[in-house]
């Protein structure tokens, strides 16, 4: 495995923000800039050339989900693909006037629920507990008969917990309700088996996977009803119109059939770097806090929070170190609102202001962790005392 990290003097951790394009990606999209530049709707040869690329990356895209090429419709990014399954259950039930959400969902999903407010729906955005975890509770006393859809994440990007999305599908269905899952953070992470699951809709995200950004997939089950969001020309089965992003895709595909060759290394191996540098920084830094530590929880996420210390102080000293991480989510980072992710789970102030999230891929290894570990308790016992020092 060549990395894309290996000549760079950086320690990257923030892969849920973005995570570096795999090489052997880049080589599977360059043919597609250069002799197979057509269009994958034209006759000709130079066309074929190009659909060729089209239907193999959506079979690879099928088979990480355990989809059918069929239920596949390439978008440009996880975004699109939420709105467009959130406004298609819409379309499909239109007598129905309730949607159920969680409270921690990326704004993909939560800022695209939430406007349907002004057209007369009204939305539940169903709360978590300290651990992050999905309130089973709150989520049967709202699940009714008016209820159109129950978009959730499978996991979360900012702590890394994993929803029971399965159960919560299996209740939707009891009240003939659609449900979409928002999987950008699981794609590549974790096995998906669509073939065994009652969810109607999926999205993902090349970016999150090391493919290149502007490329993402929608997944629709067979047989369900499907009111396209993009309109105009026929591509996608006339399921989302404009001209594909042939290389992007294609780089999608590769990114996908290396991912699923990786899926059992990601779940074991990941988990062990991340584990180790859970273990490694609560020893070392005796008040910091693991945020959603007793939930299931994605291998390759740590959210882990340093009291009454700001994180943009934490992230820049990690920065001139060249160790990139994040705070909270990579959306909010440009932002001084607090992470409603972490407000939902009810953490404090002086808590959530601290919380570092790293984030591994395919690509990190134990000397990334060691480079975590050899800084980051310095950079917070200095932090401390000009915490104390100011107070
Ligand atoms: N959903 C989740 C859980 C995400 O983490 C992200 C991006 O961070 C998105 C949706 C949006 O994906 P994209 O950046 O491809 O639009």
């Amino acid at each position: 495995m060549t990395s894309p990290l290996q000549n760079d003097n950086i320690i990257y951790l923030d892969s849920n923000a973005t995570s570096a394009v795999d090489p052997q990606v880049v080589e599977a999209m360059i043919p597609y800039l250069t002799d197979n530049w057509g269009n994958p709707s034209s006759l000709h040869i130079v066309g074929q050339r190009a659909r060729k690329g089209l239907t193999k990356a959506r079979e690879q895209v099928a088979r990480l989900l355990g989809a059918t090429p069929e239920e596949i419709i390439f978008t440009s990014c996880g975004t699109e693909s939420d709105s467009t399954a959130i406004a298609n259950a819409v379309a499909a039930l239109p007598e129905r006037k309730h949607i159920i959400t969680s409270a921690v969902e990326h704004l993909a999903v939560l800022e695209a629920c939430r406007a349907l407010k002004s057209r007369g729906y009204r939305i539940t955005e169903i709360g978590v507990d300290e651990q992050g975890r999905w309130d089973w509770e709150a989520y049967h006393a709202a699940l009714d008969e008016d209820t159109a859809l129950v978009a959730v994440m499978w996991a979360n990007n900012e702590t890394g917990v994993v929803f029971p999305v399965e159960e919560i599908a299996q209740e939707a269905k009891k009240v003939g309700a659609l449900v979409h899952v928002d999987a950008v953070q699981v794609a590549g992470k974790m096995t998906i088996d669509m073939s065994q699951s009652c969810i109607d809709t999926l999205a993902i995200s090349g970016h999150k996977f090391h493919a290149p950004k502007g490329v993402g997939a929608l997944y629709v089950r067979e047989g369900t009803p499907f009111t396209p969001f993009l309109r105009g020309g026929h591509q996608e089965k006339n399921r989302r119109a404009g001209t594909e992003n042939m290389a992007s895709i294609v780089g999608m595909g590769e990114a996908a059939e290396v991912a699923l060759s990786y899926i059992a290394d990601e779940e074991t191996r990941i988990a062990a770097l991340r584990d180790n540098l859970q273990q490694r920084l609560s020893e070392a830094i005796p008040e910091a806090v693991v945020l959603g530590a007793e939930a299931p929880r994605t291998p390759n996420t740590l959210n882990i929070a340093f009291p009454y210390i700001a994180e943009d102080a934490i992230l820049q000293e990690l920065s001139e170190y060249g160790i990139c991480a994040s705070s909270g989510s990579a959306c909010n980072s440009r932002t001084l609102d607090p992470s409603h992710v972490l407000e939902a789970m009810g953490v404090p102030a002086h808590i959530s202001n601290g919380s570092i999230r790293f984030s591994l891929s395919r690509f990190n290894t134990e000397r990334d962790i060691d480079a975590v570990v050899s800084v980051l308790p310095g950079i917070i016992a200095r932090l401390s005392t000009d915490t104390i020092a100011i107070d």
